[in-house]
């Protein structure tokens, strides 16, 4: 059955639109250009380290964090950012396959009890269809074999990350994510976000999860903005319409 779906229904690359292997997996030419994270980076969060040199974890990380580690296997640009901003904006989740496989590689065979994921808005999943790290956290869960759980909500309205001061960012995130009930959690939890650009989104994600009563808790995203990429575009909407961004080559082809 499978194999019949695949002959009707061959996979296509969530970046080009070229066919691709696997439904998990992007086509050769965009797997080889995939900006993974090199160089120098915090063994913690994965932040990279230009002129830290001696140290193996960045400012922030030494300063003290909610999450025992993030695990990030790619830095917000080219075909990735393009991939995300598909899920975000247009409507094309197709990448969520690739960039949880890209997530459970990076993990190495770490695996915790439960997995979560950073809430958005109703308002957003009526708009978008999804919840694109729901998405990516439940691919992850199956890939895994562990269970997936909504924990956190976000409330309705409220100001969006972008533009704001990473100082801001902070409050910010205090306002927006509160935890979904009153429920006492045990074990290692992860969290799963798409994009972490100052991180202030999963550290109080992360410090909710602890005050919840997890033993140790993890975040993972798909990138890493502020690698050779602002990342400011990633919360920012109305984005282009269609036609722009087709025409700005943005759009993946369906
Ligand atoms: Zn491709
Ligand atoms: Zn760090």
């Amino acid at each position: 059955m499978k194999g019949l779906l695949s002959l009707l229904f061959p996979p296509k690359c969530p970046i080009c639109g070229a066919l691709a292997e696997s439904a998990d997996g992007f086509c050769p030419v965009c797997e080889d250009g995939l900006p993974k994270i090199t160089g120098p980076r915090c063994s913690i969060c994965a932040a990279p380290m230009g002129g830290e040199f001696a140290m193996p974890n960045c400012a922030d990380c030494r300063g003290g964090v909610p999450y025992e580690k993030c695990f990030v296997p790619f830095s917000y640009r080219d075909g990735v950012r393009r991939a995300i901003l598909n899920m975000k904006f247009y409507s094309r989740p197709a990448a969520f396959r690739c960039f949880a496989r890209a997530i459970a590689d990076e993990m190495g065979g770490f695996r915790p009890d439960c997995i979560t994921y950073v809430p958005q808005s109703r308002k957003a999943g009526r708009e978008r269809g999804y919840n694109h790290a729901r998405l990516i956290a439940c691919e992850l869960g199956r890939l895994l074999d562990v269970p997936v759980r909504r924990v956190l909500r976000r409330i309705e309205g409220g100001e969006d990350q972008v533009g704001l001061s990473r100082s801001r960012r902070l409050t910010n995130a205090r306002r927006l994510y509160h935890p979904a009930a009153k429920k006492r959690l045990s074990g290692t939890w992860l969290v799963v976000d798409d994009v972490i650009t100052t991180g202030a989104t999963m550290k109080w994600c992360c410090t909710l999860l602890r005050r919840m009563g997890c033993g140790s808790v993890y975040g993972a995203a798909v990138a890493r903005a502020g690698l050779g990429y602002s990342g400011t575009d990633i919360n920012k909407t109305p984005f282009p319409s269609v036609e722009t961004a087709f025409t700005e080559g943005l759009l993946t082809p369906r």
